[in-house]
């Protein structure tokens, strides 16, 4: 018997579709900005790409692209008048930004009402007081998706492979919101194959390909890999593929539900950039979030 595969893209399609009727109720359509610095192309395509879905979602869109040789003082100038910008919502400031520019310096500077991808420190306290605020995305995706396939997570043992600022560390403080019984694995962990056995939940997110193998695996436990990696392709030679920090084949014959690498988590991010973007409108304009958007 083999597992099922949980299907990343339709779930964030079905989302997209219900961030779309909820912001047609809006009063008004929420703002998304995006900060490009320099010509990054991996870069060029997710803002474009963001750019795109947020149009597709009935929202406004705002692009603000600055040359690779901006100063930091020019793009911390420029999150401050956005800052101060009644009509912008949410502001994205897409990573990484180019060498010699402090991330850190720039993402401290968002207003923490505005900060869509969850980043800030505020937006951090917030998450670890179980307090409202704005999530981080990819971890958000991760419980939608592991909710979806599971159901009520109350009392499951999740185990997250990496506790990244990014992504680990936001995964098990979502995953503990939801009364799961977390355990943070990393590089120290002594055993990993036998913590991961524990798991009713596994969430990878080391970016080590197809590290995590099937007898890793609790059977019947729900893997959400978060892991991108590219590797040369053994079919094609010359050309590289994608694949996550699950061995997939082999464990999907043991896990009760898995995501694939891509289409699993990687779709949900910037569905759930999206859903911010309409959480944070809400709360700054002081309108109801809408149920519509609840998991
Ligand atoms: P980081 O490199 O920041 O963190 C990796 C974590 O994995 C660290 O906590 C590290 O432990 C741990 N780790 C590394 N090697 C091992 C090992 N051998 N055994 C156990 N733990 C280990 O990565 P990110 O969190 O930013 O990203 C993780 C993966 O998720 C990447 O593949 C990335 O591409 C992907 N990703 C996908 C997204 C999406 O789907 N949209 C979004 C963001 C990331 P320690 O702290 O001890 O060093």
């Amino acid at each position: 018997m083999s597992g099922t595969k949980i299907d990343g893209r339709a779930y964030a399609q079905g989302l997209r579709e219900r961030i779309t009727k909820a912001v047609a109720g809006l009063p008004k359509q929420p703002t998304l900005a995006v900060v490009l610095v320099g010509e990054d192309p991996a870069s060029q395509v997710y803002v474009a790409s963001k750019a795109k879905f947020t149009v597709e979602c009935g929202m406004r869109s705002l692009e603000h692209k600055l040359p690779a040789d901006a100063s930091e003082d020019d793009v911390v100038a420029l999150v401050r008048s956005l800052n101060e910008d009644p009509e912008c919502d949410g502001i994205l400031v897409q990573l990484p930004l180019p060498k010699g520019l402090n991330s850190d310096r720039v993402i401290a500077e968002i207003h923490p009402d505005k900060d869509v991808d969850g980043l800030t420190e505020t937006s951090a306290g917030r998450l670890s007081l179980g307090k409202p605020g704005l999530r981080p995305c990819t971890p958000t995706g991760c419980v939608m998706l592991a909710k979806d396939a599971l159901g009520d997570l109350s009392g499951k043992h999740c185990v997250v492979l990496g506790r990244s600022i990014l992504v680990g560390k936001p995964a098990a403080l979502l995953f503990l919101e939801q009364n799961c019984t977390v355990t943070i694995a990393h590089s120290r962990t002594k055993d990993l194959p036998a913590v991961c056995r524990e798991a009713d939940i596994l969430v990878p997110a080391v970016g080590r390909p197809q590290m995590v193998k099937a007898e890793w695996i609790k059977p019947g436990a729900c893997v959400i890999d978060v892991g991108i990696n590219r590797v040369d392709s053994i079919k094609n030679p010359g050309k590289t593929r994608l694949v996550g920090d699950v061995d997939y084949l082999p464990s999907k014959k043991v896990a009760g539900s898995i995501t694939p690498v891509p289409g699993g988590v990687g779709p949900m991010t910037i569905a759930c950039l999206l859903r911010n973007t309409v959480i944070a409108a809400c709360m700054r304009r002081g309108w109801d979030s809408p149920e519509i958007l609840d998991f």
